[in-house]
Formats: structure tokens, C-alpha cells, sequence
């Protein structure tokens, strides 16, 4: 499997909000590499992310994109202070920003008969980037008000990776964003280091 190309989006952190998190790669904060990089990314994450119906026309355009990415900046350093066994509590600045995006209501769903019959997921009005962020935020501060769920928060342990997702396996020992991209990669770098241990 082979999901190195850096314009991959991920949408398997478990939750939306830490997925919008997803969008910044590689080993923070010395090598970012940012795959929200214009208008036209940002709607293919609505559509990946499940906010918006695939298809559904976004005006996306360069305001959107700040605005999620600033938003993406306060979930950052929200999420982060949450990790680990010391909580550091995150500035409240950052949480008044995070509570006011959640203020919103987040997009109305609606169902439309398609030809055959059955109901298609669609949206009840245009997408709005007020009503967007709101969805985000509003999963951020359910996840992060919730003991069960924040207790599962990890931050991949990848050499080249900083993704954060929710560890709702068994035994709560997952070490990696996916077995198949940073548990593979880890994996082949164990072999090598052992066969190069055991030349002669
Ligand atoms: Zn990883």
C-alpha cells in the first residue's frame, strides 16, 4: 500500500475535527507539509470529511481557506494540550475562539428522492463557511468535553508523522495513525536495522 504521496488527505483519524488536524503532515513543527493548500482542497476535504454532500457546488474560495485554517491553528493547540498524562489546560483565548466558531448552527441535512426512489443525503441550504466551521467545532468541544473519548486521544508515534487520532482499539496500545502507512514503515526500518546489525 503506498499512501506516501503528500496530496493524500486523511479521513481515518476517527473523529472530524482531529481529521481538519490531519491536514498538516510530517513532523511538527519543524516540517510541516501543509496538503490545505487552496479553495479547490478545501472542498475535496468537505466532500472526504463528509460535511458536504460529494458533488454539492462549494464557494470556497480564499476567505474559507483562512478561515478554516485558523481555525485548524486554535483546534492545534486545543488538542494538543489535551495529550498525554500532564494537561497543560489550553489558553483560554483559544478555547472563547473555538467556543464562538461552535456558536453556529452547523449545516441543516436534508433528504431528496433520487429517480429510483431512495433518499439522497443532501444539504438544505448552500454550504456556508460560518455553518461548516461550527460542524468542526462543535465535534471538537463534544471530544474534548468527553472523558471517554479525550482519554483515547494519541499522537502517532511515525518517525515522520504527527497525526493525532483516537485510539478505540482493545487493549488502547495503538502506537500508529494506520498499521499500513507508519506501522508498515516502522516495521521495514526494524528489518533493516537488523539486517545491517547482523552483516558480518
Ligand atoms: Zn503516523
Amino acid at each position: 500500500m503506498t499512501v506516501s504521496a503528500s496530496s493524500e488527505l486523511r479521513f481515518d483519524t476517527g473523529r472530524v475535527c482531529l481529521n481538519l488536524l490531519a491536514t498538516v503532515t510530517g513532523r511538527l513543527p519543524d516540517e510541516p507539509v501543509d496538503r490545505l493548500d487552496s479553495p479547490a482542497r478545501l472542498t475535496e476535504w468537505l466532500y472526504g470529511s463528509g460535511l458536504v454532500p460529494s458533488g454539492t457546488p462549494v464557494p470556497a474560495d480564499a476567505a474559507w481557506l483562512g478561515r478554516f485554517l485558523a481555525l485548524r491553528d486554535v483546534l492545534r493547540r486545543v488538542v494538543t494540550a489535551q495529550l498525554g498524562a500532564t494537561r497543560d489546560g489550553a489558553a483560554p483565548a483559544d478555547i472563547s475562539r473555538l467556543n464562538a466558531a461552535a456558536l453556529a448552527a452547523p449545516p441543516a441535512p436534508s433528504a431528496r428522492p433520487a429517480p429510483d426512489g431512495s433518499l439522497v443525503r443532501t444539504l438544505a441550504a448552500e454550504p456556508d463557511c460560518a455553518a461548516l466551521l461550527a460542524a468542526v467545532a462543535r465535534d471538537a468541544v463534544d471530544l474534548l468535553t468527553d472523558p471517554a473519548a479525550r482519554s483515547q486521544l494519541r499522537q502517532c508515534e511515525g518517525e515522520s508523522c504527527s497525526l493525532i487520532y483516537l485510539d478505540a482499539s482493545r487493549g488502547r496500545r495503538r502506537r500508529w495513525c494506520s498499521s499500513e502507512i507508519c506501522g508498515n514503515r516502522e516495521r521495514v526500518a526494524r528489518h533493516r536495522r537488523r539486517a545491517v546489525a547482523t552483516q558480518p
